[in-house]
This record gives C-alpha cells, structure tokens and sequence, in this order.
C-alpha cells in the first residue's frame, strides 16, 4: 500500500445501529458555505465555535471530508440521497431534486419519524425538492426589492427560532428529525461582534455558532444523534478564487463533518471520507436498512475515495473541467496538467507533486476513469435502470451540453490565473473597462461562453450595436447548438422591432431544447407581438397541459384572458400562476384586478398586501392597493402606497397631488402641508396639487385665500383639458 494509513486522536471512533425499539432523534445542522479549517476542532486558532467544537470533541470527528460539489443546491442533493451529482443528474444550481429520488428524510418519515426543516436561503427553498420528506418545512425567505430570489436568506436565528417552534409542536410519541441550514457564513458577510473579528467570515461563523448552541441547549437529550457538515467551502482568494463554484481545491471542497451524541463514540477519522456518506451513515445509526447501490457509505469503517467535480470552467469559459479524487494521504485533479497534492503536508495544495510520483498520478487517474462520469447533460448511468426509465420519460437530462466543438482540447484553467482575477478586480460600474478585460480574454478563449455573452451584453449597454452584432453572429457560428444564443438573438430583434426575425431565432432555439422555459416564454410573447393571438394561446395552453407547473406561461395566458374580458378563463389560469410559494411576477396583481372586477375586494386585499410584502417595488401592486383603499375611505392606509407611487415618480405631479390628497383625507395637516410645499415648488402650476393647498388654507381659516388658489387651480384645469 502506497499511502499511510493514520491513526489520529485517542478513541475507537465508530457508530452504534440503534435497537428498533430505541429509535434515536436526530438533529442534521447543514453549515453553508463553511470551510473546514476556520473551525476550532479543525485547528482553527482564532476560532470563535465553541458550540460545534464541543459537538466534534464529544464525536466521531472526519478531518478530511470532501464536498461533492461546490454548489449549495447539487451539494445538499448529494447529502440527502448518499448519491454523488452525476448520479442525481444536479450538476449546479440548476435543478432541483426530483421526486424520484428517496431522501433521507423520507426514509426517516416513512419509519415513524417526525420530520422539520428549517432554512435559511433561497437555494434551500422547498421549490428545490429538499422538502420531500419533510412534515414540516420552514422555508419563509423573505425577497429583496429586486425579487433577487438568490441574495435572499434567513438569520441563523429566524432559521433556530422556527426550528424549536417546530420542535415543540412535535408528537411526544415518535422520534423527530430535524433539519437546520444555516447561511449566514455565504457572502456576502455581515459585520458581527464591534469590529471585534479582523475578518468577517470569522464572524459570521462565530454568530452562526451562538445559534447552535442555543440548539443544543434547547435539545438537549441523551438519544439524540447531531450531525453537522459543511455542503461546501469558501475560497477567500486563495487559488484565484473569491467565493465557490470554479474549482475543486480544498478551500471550497474540504469542509467540516461529524457526528455526536446517541449511539456515536468519540475519536478522530483521518481515512478520507466524502460528504454522501451522509445519509448512509445516518439511515445505519438510525437502525434502518441502508439502500443498496449507493455512492456513499457507512462511516466509519468502509473505505472510500472521495470524488469531486465542478464543470463551470468548461461551460463559463471553454477550459477543462475540474474532476477530482482523494484515495489515502493524496488528492488527483484531472486537468491537462494534472495535480497532486499531499493532504498531509499541503492541504492549502500551494505544491503540485504530479511529477514526482506518476505512479500515484497513474493510479488516481485510473481511480476518476474508471467512474465513467459523463459530462452535464448527458444520460445518467444509475443504478437503478427503473428510475433512468423514469426520469428519461421526463426529458430529464436536459442541462446544457458541453461548449466545445468536437476535436477542441480545452485549456488548463491553470493557464488562465490572470484572467479570473482580471474579472474579479474588473470595477462592475464601469462598462468600459469590464468590456476591455472581457474582450481581451474573450480572444483568448473564443470557446468560452461566459465570455462571449458578457461581451455582447457591455457592448450592447454601451450603445455599439454593430460590434455587438458582430459578436453575436460569432456566437450563433461558434455555439449554434445552444438555445441560449439563439435566445439571445431573437431578444436582441425584438429589441429593434424585427419580431418576425426574432420568432425565426426562437424556433431554432426550441430545436435546441424543446423544454427551454425561456424559449417557450419568449415565443409567445412574439405571437403575441405579431398579432397572431390565437396561435399563441393554443401554443401556450398546449404546453401548459403537459407541464402545469409553468407559472410563466399561465400568466401570460391569464393576463390575455384578461385583456379579453374572458374573465373565467383568466380566473383558471391566474390562479394557478399566483398561487404557491412562487408565483410569477405580476400575477397576483393580474389576479387581484379581476376579483376586483368579480367585486371580491377582500381577496384582492389579501392578495395586493402579499405581493407588497415580497416585492416592495410592484409599483403596479400599490396603485391598485391605493385606489381599493381609498374606495373604503382608509385614508390613512392608502397613504402609505401612494408615497411609495410618488417617490417613484418624482416627475409626476399627479403622483404628488395624489399623495397629498390622501394625507389631507387622513386629516395629517401637517404632512399635507409640506408634501404641498415641496410640490408646488417642483410643479407650480399642477391643479390638482394646488387644489388640495386651497383645501389646507381654507381649513386654517384663510378661506379668502383659498378661493383665490381654488379659482387658479379650476382656471390651469380648464388649459389642461383637451
Ligand atoms: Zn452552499
């Protein structure tokens, strides 16, 4: 043997199956984001984490566990089937679990488990499939004004409040599982502890760890199992790198793992292990049968060889994928130049030793190789022919093929430092410069589609039409296989008005990829651009009955229905767009407008409220909001919306004089007044603001006054009529 087996800390670390009739409670905590090596227990010096160091002390501690892949949606997919991510087919944070899978939750539930989630973002949203299983899922995401779903996330302490909510709801009778996922350490990082920590992802970890110890204090309870692991790292810079997603170096694959509690005795495992171990691991502590045929396996005792993957560096920019694999002390990435290094002495992997043992180099390979990992998009070979059946009956292998024209030998990304940090330094408010570093390399890297597009999109915000056209006709030549380009194109002719060129590029794009969402959409748009409204709805409606869930389509459909006062049939499909956790944009307003209608102000109400709640921006929410206020004579309430209106449009003096209005019906003189004042001074001749002025002076007595401003405002009405 090549390698040298390690014997780390002082117990027999191992992990008891439970006796059927002890079935133990289990607590998983999921810490995005969360490096290994900034934890006390991994040896952290400045670490502030005593709450997990104290669960990893009293446990079965994996000092070197490895992330799949470092991408929150495809890693925690991993974690909850025990299946790497060319088994599950998630390949990035593009899909989401399909129903067809069996997690670990569900296995849990279906032996008499109570099972509760609580989380913590957006990429964690029950619309992910992570729910399955799930009794109870807690998923309230609150959305940022610019419904930037991906930015959202939940304090690990609104995420530990709900879990203890759930907890004490919880059957005194059954066993609980419940899941945590805490976010707090994804950037970008918020200041804790008064300057206290020179960096602030010290801090959001430290913060993230107080809320686990209240955890722990709230549960404490000898059959209880906890589990914590990290679904990926963070770079910090190191390797040319910010954040996660690029590449597969440890600073975003090595990540904490372990296990305290019920059944665990404590020590250290120094044996690699992979991350999908997880859910095998836990299914045998639990006492249930661990399935057959799974990636993972049952820690700690059974040997394994880690693998990890990203393929952004092929699909973002043409270059070589990252696939890698850890067997004993050394990690192997299959690039064109590959890497070895020594996870002993270099876990920072600063030393590529490749060439000093291609024996091992050899071996490793053969280890990658011998996995027959197809690339994104293409069929699966999963264990279970019965579930490949199913899910290729769905079109489920649908992500995008690899960029590269047939014979292309991608580029070693090692090649390309200078580029991934001229785009991180590159300043994102100055369209000039970014267009410059992006061209440059764009030359370098005609392959790479990232490039490409940002190109075409700086070149088209900076008005130079023709060199983006240029640019596009490029990328139709170079990946005419991709729907995105052709997308991109028909966008970019309904943009200068050639809705019949860009219906053209988007059947192209739908011969590229049927089930394209955006193609679909923008198809019917252009029906619809063209006057051909029928076609479009039998287009719209036909898709929509093969896939009920898109929202997309059952908006437009039911604002058309709308417009054509066919006010059952945009009840049907309204409905289905607006309702759930994520309705489509807009569609809850369209709703609202036809209850209105159908004079259900109540729910139109509830439904406007909603919409204002998660997207303070819909403009068109407040104004409907507004007027149904108003008709009820909460003048007060109706305020509120219409200085949102007015702060929209400061060049609106409707939308000032409205807003006063309503504050003078709300008998708030004194804000009236200065709304007034500030407006007059903007518009001085606007009527309907000079009428709520004759109002106030006349209210204060200066009933002369206002008759004269009174005759002024009737006098620049009669001018403002046609
Ligand atoms: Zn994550």
């Amino acid at each position: 043997m090549w390698w040298i087996a390690m014997v780390l800390g002082c117990g027999t670390p191992g992990i008891k199956s439970a006796d059927s009739n002890v079935r133990p409670n289990i607590v998983l905590i999921t810490l995005d984001t969360t490096r290994a090596d900034r934890l006390g227990s991994y040896g952290y010096p400045a670490a502030q984490t005593a709450a997990l160091d104290h669960l990893a002390n009293q446990g079965i501690r994996f000092e070197y566990a490895y992330s799949s892949i470092p991408f929150t949606i495809p890693a925690h997919a991993s974690l909850f089937t025990g299946l790497y991510p060319f088994h599950t087919g998630i390949r990035a944070n593009d899909a989401p679990l399909r129903p067809e899978f069996t997690t670990l939750a569900e296995q849990l539930q279906a032996n008499g488990w109570y099972t509760c989630a609580s989380v913590g973002a957006y990429v964690t949203h029950r619309s992910w499939g992570f729910d399955q299983g799930f009794s109870e899922y807690y998923d309230g995401i609150p959305e940022d004004g610019d419904r930037n779903r991906w930015h959202a996330e939940r304090p690990a302490e609104a995420v530990v409040d709900d879990a203890l909510d759930c907890m004490a709801k919880r059957p005194s009778d059954e066993p609980y599982f419940l899941w945590v996922h805490l976010f707090d350490a994804h950037h970008p990082y918020i200041a804790h502890g008064d300057g206290k920590f020179a960096d602030p992802y010290d801090g959001e970890l430290a913060y993230m760890d107080a809320q686990v110890q209240r955890l722990v204090d709230s549960l404490a309870s000898d059959s209880t199992l906890w589990a914590v692991v990290g679904d990926h790292g963070e770079a910090l810079g190191e390797h040319h790198e910010s954040s996660h997603g690029l590449f597969v170096y440890n600073s975003t694959q090595h990540v904490p793992f372990f296990l305290s509690g019920a059944g665990v005795s404590s020590g250290v495992v120094s044996d690699p292990v992979s991350t999908v171990s997880l859910t095998p691991t836990l299914l045998y502590a639990a006492g249930l049968q661990v399935p057959t045929g799974l990636d993972g396996v049952v820690l700690p005792n059974a040997e394994m060889s880690p693998y990890m993957e990203s393929f952004q560096t092929l699909q973002r920019f043409g270059l070589a994928p990252q696939q890698a694999v850890v067997k004993g002390r050394w990690k192997y990435i299959g690039n064109p130049q590959p890497e070895l290094y020594d996870m002993i002495l270099d876990p920072s992997e600063i030393r590529n030793v490749a060439a000093l043992y291609p024996d091992i180099v050899h071996d490793l390979q053969s280890t990658l190789l011998a996995q027959r990992i197809p690339p994104p998009g293409e069929s699966i070979p999963f264990v279970d022919p019965a579930i490949a059946d199913r899910l290729a009956a769905l079109g489920y292998v649908d992500a995008p093929a690899p960029l590269l024209p047939v014979g292309a030998v991608p580029g070693d990304p090692k090649d390309y430092t200078r580029m991934f940090d001229d785009l991180q330094t590159a300043d994102p408010t100055d369209p000039s410069q970014r267009l410059r570093v992006v061209s440059l390399w764009a030359k370098r890297l005609p392959y790479s589609f990232e490039l490409r597009s940002q190109e075409l999109h700086l070149l088209d915000a900076l008005g130079q039409t023709d060199a983006a056209d240029a640019v596009q006709a490029e990328m139709t030549a170079t990946f005419g296989q991709d729907a995105r380009v052709w997308i991109s194109q028909a966008s970019r002719s309904l943009a200068r008005s050639q809705p019949e060129e860009a219906l053209r590029d988007v059947e192209v794009a739908l011969d590229c990829d049927p089930k394209n969402a955006a193609a679909v959409a923008l198809k019917v748009r252009l029906l619809l651009v063209l006057e051909r409204d029928e076609e479009a709805i039998a287009y719209a409606s036909e898709v929509l009955r093969q896939d009920p869930e898109n929202l997309v389509l059952a908006a437009i459909l039911g604002k058309l229905a709308l417009e054509n006062e066919d006010y059952g049939v945009a009840f049907r499909y309204l409905n289905v767009a607006a309702r759930g956790p994520n309705p489509e944009p807009g569609a809850r307003v369209d709703l609202a407008a036809l209850l209105v209608l159908q004079g259900n102000s109540d729910d139109a109400l509830r439904l406007l409220q909603a919409e204002v709640a998660e997207s303070p921006n819909d403009l068109r929410a407040h104004r409907l909001l507004a007027s149904l206020l108003g008709q009820d004579g909460l003048y007060d309430l109706q305020s509120v919306h219409l200085e949102v209106l007015a702060q929209a449009h400061p060049e609106d003096p409707k939308a000032t004089a409205q807003y006063a209005l309503s504050l003078f019906n709300a008998a708030r003189w004194t804000e009236c007044q200065q709304v007034v004042d500030e407006g007059l001074e903007r518009f001085p001749d606007e009527p309907d603001l000079l009428f709520v002025y004759a109002n106030l002076l006349a209210k204060s007595g200066n009933v002369a006054e206002g008759r004269v401003v009174f005759e002024r405002a009737n006098a620049l009405r009669g001018v403002e009529k046609p």
